[in-house]
């Protein structure tokens, strides 16, 4: 794949947040696009997509039904497992492949996009006149430079480090696809239980097709989590026997934001988007939405202001964004609480849905 030695913008990053900051910021002129992953890429996923990555996404054309899967909508259902409460909401996910969609994602990219695999970002350096990007891409390191970068590249962000930015804290996750040996009803259900210990957070099941995924978040730093998923499926189908054998385990990292100060739009020429940024839902683990709409806003800051100017208009843009994670942030220790997480069963389910509506 041929790389110049020029760009207008290179962004970091093939995921949601990357691809639609490439999309946008084409307007300006030659965009670089790589991802360290060979393509299409994948990542573990629930692939829940919420109603605002839906809005969003309304404008680039029309989702193919090839990447929905069967339920094709699940709403989200709190789940007491120990006291056998279940608070059916009115919150909505379309049901889709996660990998099927973010290939579907690029095929929205103009030709003016580079788009390149198994090509890493190494470092960063910048100066008044622009800045230059190391690339490893077939065993060798090659200097390309920009006029901007877009670091795109997910929670544990290269490009983010690069800059100085601390790193934030991450929950480790796991995410078992289990054989169907019967349907389950159709819900996104979030469970708490308390016999997993304190590093445990909460699970999730949702059917997909004739598998279901049944995810777990951890805390940060949880010592042996695979030992812990094991007893949460072993607790899970002692009252649900339509979850069958595990057919593949994967595991991840999802951000862990408490602070104002892990929200970082960029330094100098550099953006950062999605969740380098540290842009999605605290409180819910929601993070498409959150990256489609930061990339699409430093993929439009690019494009309109560009250069040194492309920050301020970013950070501009994202005023909102930020304003409603930093509203999120402020009620997480009332929501993370023991004692709500047992009031949600007590409180009528019609609050329990309007609460889950802002999360
Ligand atoms: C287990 C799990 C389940 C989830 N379920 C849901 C869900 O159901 N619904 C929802 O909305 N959100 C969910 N999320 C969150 C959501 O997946 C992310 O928030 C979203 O994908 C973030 O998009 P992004 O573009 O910022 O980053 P990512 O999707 O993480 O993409 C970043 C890309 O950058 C690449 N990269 C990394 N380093 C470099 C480098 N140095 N050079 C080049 N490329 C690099 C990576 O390979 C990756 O492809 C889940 C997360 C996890 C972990």
């Amino acid at each position: 794949m041929p790389i110049s030695e020029r760009y207008t913008t290179i962004i970091a990053g093939a995921g949601p947040a990357g691809v639609l900051a490439a999309y946008h910021a084409a307007v300006r002129g030659p965009v670089l696009l790589v991802e360290s992953m060979s393509l299409p890429r994948y990542k573990s996923c629930g692939g829940m997509l919420h109603h605002h990555t839906l809005k969003t996404l309304e404008s680039y054309g029309k989702i193919p039904e090839s990447i929905v899967l069967e339920p094709r909508t699940v709403r989200f259902r709190y789940h007491d497992w120990d006291r056998r409460v279940l608070k059916p909401t009115d919150l909505e996910f379309l049901n889709v492949d996660r990998a099927r969609f973010d290939e579907w994602l690029t095929t929205l990219l103009p030709d003016t996009v580079e788009l390149v695999g198994n090509c890493a970002l190494r470092d960063v350096t910048q100066d008044d006149t622009g800045v230059r990007v190391t690339l490893r891409l077939g065993g060798e390191d090659i200097e390309v430079e920009c006029d901007n970068l877009i670091g795109a590249d997910g929670g544990r962000s290269q490009v983010r480090r690069a800059l100085g930015v601390d790193s934030t804290a991450t929950y480790v996750t796991l995410q078992d696809f289990v054989k169907l040996e019967g349907p389950i009803e159709p819900y996104f259900d979030c469970i708490y239980m308390r016999d997993i210990g304190d590093e445990y957070a909460y699970s999730y099941v949702v059917p997909k097709g004739d598998v279901a995924i049944v995810g777990s978040v951890y805390y940060p730093h949880t010592k042996r989590p695979w030992e812990k998923q094991d007893l949460t499926l072993d607790i899970l189908r002692s009252a649900l026997p339509e979850l069958g054998e595990s057919v593949s385990r994967e595991a991840a990292a999802a951000l862990y934001l408490r602070s104002r100060a892990d929200v970082v739009p960029g330094r100098g020429r550099v953006l950062l988007a999605g969740e380098a940024g540290g842009f999605m839902s605290p409180s819910s683990g929601e993070g498409i939405s959150y990256a489609v709409n930061s990339g699409r806003l430093a993929g439009l800051a690019v494009a309109q202001s560009g250069g040194a100017s492309a920050l301020d208009a970013y950070t501009a843009l994202t005023v909102d964004i930020r304003a409603n994670l930093f509203r999120k942030m402020r009620w997480l220790p009332v929501m993370e609480s023991p004692i709500a997480k047992l009031c949600a069963g007590f409180v009528p389910t019609s609050i329990v849905s309007k609460v889950t509506q802002g999360l």
